[in-house]
C-alpha cells in the first residue's frame, strides 16, 4: 500500500470527547451519537464508517466525507524472542518513530512515543542522538494505542510468543510454549518511548484524556504512566490538568552528575524537581512517584550514591526503578554488573525505599529502554513493511 496523501479529513483519533461531540453536532447529529461513534472506534477498533451499522446512513456518509480514523502507518514490525514486539511507524517521508509492546503474565504494557526524536540530549539515550524532529499530534499518540490494540487483538496476531507473524522474516528459532493472552492485550500504557512528553504538552494532555475516558480506551489512571526527564513548570501544569501515574528520570543523586547525564537539570535542579513531584502527588492524591535510575557502570552505581539517593527520597511517596543500561552503537557507557545493581537496590531497600530492578525486554530487536531511534527510512524497509496496512477509513 502506498502512503496516502495528506488528508483534508478530520482524524477522529485526535478528538477528546467534547471535541467529538462538537463535531457530531456540526454534522447535524445529536451529541449522544458521539458516544456511539467512540464505541465503534475505541471499543471495537473499527475505522470504516460503513461498518458502524447503528448510525444513520446519511450520518455515516457525512462522516466518510468529512472525517477519518487514521492510525500511523506501519513501516515494519519486529518480534523479540521474549514476545516483545516493536513497530516502526511513519512520521513522514524520511522519519519514523517507534512503539513497543511488552507482554507479561499479568499485564500487557504498550510503550508509546510522544515526539519524533528528542531535544533533551540525555547522554545515555539513543533517541537523543538523532536530535529533535517534531512533536507527534494527538491523533498520532492515540493512534499508536489504537493500532496496537487492533493488531494485538487480531486473533492470529497473538498466538505464540517468539514466532513471527510475517512469513519469511528471519527469527531466531526457539521452542516457546503457547500461552494465554489476556482478553485485552494492552492493559497499561507508558509514555516512555521516543521523546519528552512534557515538551509536547499541548498534544499529550488531550491524548491522555482519551486514554482515560470511559468512552475512549477507559484505562485506569494507575495504568497510564507519563515519564519525564524533569520539566518542572510542566509538572505543575500537569497537576492542574490530569491525573496519571508519574515517573521521573532521576538517574543521579546529586546535581553535578545529573547535569552531566540529563542536561535539563542545569535549568531545573534536583531540589526543584522533587518539590514539583511532591506537589503533583498532593494535588492528584497519587500514591507515589516512580524514579527511574539507569545503572551505568562506574558512573552512578556506587553504594555511597545509593545512600545519597535514599537520603533524597526517604520519607516521601517515592519508589525507585533501577534500569540496567541498554547499550547502543556509539555509546561509551557500560551496564553495571548484576551484582552491583542488586547491591544498589539492597542499599535502598535497607533504608526503607521500595526499589525494584526493571527486567530488560526486547533487547534482540533494540526495543529496550533508550534504544528507540527513528532511523531515516530506507526504501527496502518501506517495501518490506508495506503489506502491513494502517487502519485508514475507506471513504
Ligand atoms: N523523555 C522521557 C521518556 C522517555 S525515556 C524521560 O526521560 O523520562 C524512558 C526511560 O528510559 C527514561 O527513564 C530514560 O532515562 C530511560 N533510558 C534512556 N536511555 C536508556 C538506556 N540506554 N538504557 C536504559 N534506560 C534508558
Amino acid at each position: 500500500m502506498q502512503s496516502s496523501p495528506p488528508s483534508e479529513r478530520l482524524n477522529l483519533l485526535g478528538l477528546t470527547r467534547p471535541a467529538l461531540e462538537a463535531f457530531v453536532c456540526e454534522l447535524g447529529s445529536k451529541p449522544f451519537r458521539a458516544r456511539q461513534l467512540a464505541h465503534w472506534i475505541y471499543k471495537r477498533g473499527e475505522a470504516r464508517f460503513d461498518a458502524m451499522t447503528d448510525l444513520a446512513k446519511d450520518f455515516r456518509a457525512e462522516l466518510a466525507e468529512r472525517a477519518e480514523v487514521r492510525a500511523p502507518s506501519v513501516i515494519e514490525v519486529q518480534r523479540s524472542r521474549d514476545g516483545t514486539r516493536k513497530w516502526k511507524l511513519r512520521a513522514d517521508a524520511s522519519q519514523a518513530f517507534e512503539m513497543v509492546f511488552i507482554p507479561e503474565d499479568d499485564r500487557g504494557t504498550l510503550c508509546i512515543s510522544s515526539q519524533v526524536g528528542c531535544a533533551l540530549d540525555c547522554s545515555f539515550c539513543a533517541t537523543a542522538q538523532q536530535g529533535f524532529n517534531r512533536n507527534l499530534t494527538t491523533a498520532e499518540i492515540v493512534g499508536q494505542v489504537w493500532l496496537a490494540c487492533r493488531e494485538l487483538e487480531d486473533a492470529d496476531a497473538v498466538v505464540r510468543l517468539g514466532e513471527p507473524k510475517e512469513a519469511g522474516r528471519a527469527a531466531p528459532e526457539r521452542a516457546v510454549p503457547e500461552r494465554a493472552v489476556p482478553e485485552r492485550a494492552v492493559t497499561n500504557v507508558v509514555l516512555m518511548g521516543m521523546g519528552e512528553p512534557l515538551a509536547n504538552f499541548r498534544n499529550v494532555v488531550p491524548a491522555l484524556r482519551i486514554l482515560l475516558d470511559d468512552c475512549g480506551f477507559d484505562l485506569s489512571r494507575r495504568r497510564v504512566t507519563l515519564s519525564t526527564s524533569g520539566l518542572v513548570p510542566q509538572i505543575y501544569r500537569l497537576a492542574e490538568e490530569i491525573n496519571v501515574a508519574l515517573a521521573v528520570s532521576l538517574h543521579a543523586p546529586d546535581d553535578e552528575l545529573r547535569s552531566e547525564l540529563v542536561p535539563i537539570n542545569r535549568k531545573h535542579p534536583i531540589a526543584e524537581l522533587l518539590e514539583a513531584c511532591w506537589h503533583y502527588i498532593d494535588e492528584q492524591n497519587g500514591r507515589s512517584v516512580t524514579f527511574e535510575y539507569v545503572m551505568l557502570d562506574g558512573v552512578n552505581d556506587s553504594p555511597a550514591q545509593a545512600r545519597r539517593l535514599a537520603r533524597l527520597l526517604a520519607g516521601h511517596p517515592a519508589k525507585v526503578n533501577l534500569i540496567p543500561f541498554n547499550p547502543f552503537p556509539g555509546t561509551s557507557y557500560r551496564r553495571s554488573p548484576e551484582g552491583t545493581i542488586l547491591r544498589f537496590r539492597d542499599e535502598l531497600n535497607g533504608r526503607g525505599l521500595v526499589a525494584t530492578v526493571r527486567r530488560t525486554r526486547g533487547e534482540d530487536i533494540d526495543a529496550a529502554c533508550g534504544q528507540l531511534a527513528g532511523r531515516v527510512i530506507d526504501r527496502t524497509t518501506v517495501r518490506l513493511g508495506s503489506r502491513i496496512s494502517s487502519g485508514v477509513a475507506q471513504a
